[in-house]
């Protein structure tokens, strides 16, 4: 059995390799935390995880509680019903992929007086359900920049699920240019088993789960 601090001292230190490799910067990385448990979770924050991602927002608050200080972003599906109880629970909302859930978020952002950071989520996987068709994305960044409480900071996508690491690669490309396209500073790329692929293209923030957790349970 390794400790979630062995897997993120030796994730950190594979990432800088690749980085070095490929001469790209190193890109934050965002601890996927969805069914690990709140001391796993404490480990990785004491193992020096500066974010945190959470996919579904009962969860997140009950073990959020529990938490020492620490950047929260949503990345599960946006209900637009949610949207108030999301924008007090999370910093950063990465999975905008409707302007109708990005009102949403801006009304409870304008509520609370607060201004929240937020990524349009592409979709750029066939066996994905979720995220803006990239062709769209440029339509989108438009209007979520009109409104007000929002500050869009650029782009997250789910790779396609494949052995392929070619497909993986031509997919990330894609969401590399489209973030080129709608600007900001996060290209949010590259989980537990394409963040290799990821960092070729110019991630700025990997979302990695079971590499730094193992299994979730
Ligand atoms: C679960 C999840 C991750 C992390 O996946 P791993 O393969 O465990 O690294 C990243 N991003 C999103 C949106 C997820 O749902």
């Amino acid at each position: 059995m390794t400790s979630v601090a062995q897997n993120v001292a030796r994730f950190c230190s594979e990432l800088q390799v690749e980085a070095d490799a490929c001469a790209r910067a190193v890109p934050r990385v965002i601890a996927v935390t969805k069914r690990q448990n709140v001391d796993a979770i404490s480990e990785a924050l004491a193992a020096g995880i500066t974010d945190i991602g959470e996919n579904y927002l009962q969860e997140a608050r009950e073990k959020f509680e529990a938490l020492a200080p620490v950047r929260k972003h949503f990345i599960g599906h946006l209900q637009t019903n949610k949207a108030k109880a999301i924008v007090a629970a999370f910093d950063v909302v990465q999975s905008v992929d409707r302007v109708e859930a990005g009102a949403a978020l801006s009304r409870a952002a304008q509520a609370t007086r607060r201004t929240l950071d937020v990524l349009v989520q592409i979709n750029i996987s066939p066996a994905e359900r979720f995220g803006a068709p990239p062709e769209q994305a440029e339509r989108l960044a438009e209007a979520l920049r009109a409104l007000p409480g929002l500050r869009l900071d650029g782009l997250m996508a789910i790779g396609p699920v494949t052995r392929d690491r070619d497909e993986i690669l031509r997919a990330f490309e894609l969401a590399a240019k489209t973030f080129a396209r709608i600007g900001g500073s996060t290209l949010s790329i590259g989980m537990s088993g394409d963040w290799r692929e990821a960092v070729r293209v110019g991630s700025t923030m990997l979302r990695i789960g079971t590499a730094l957790f193992g299994p979730r349970v």
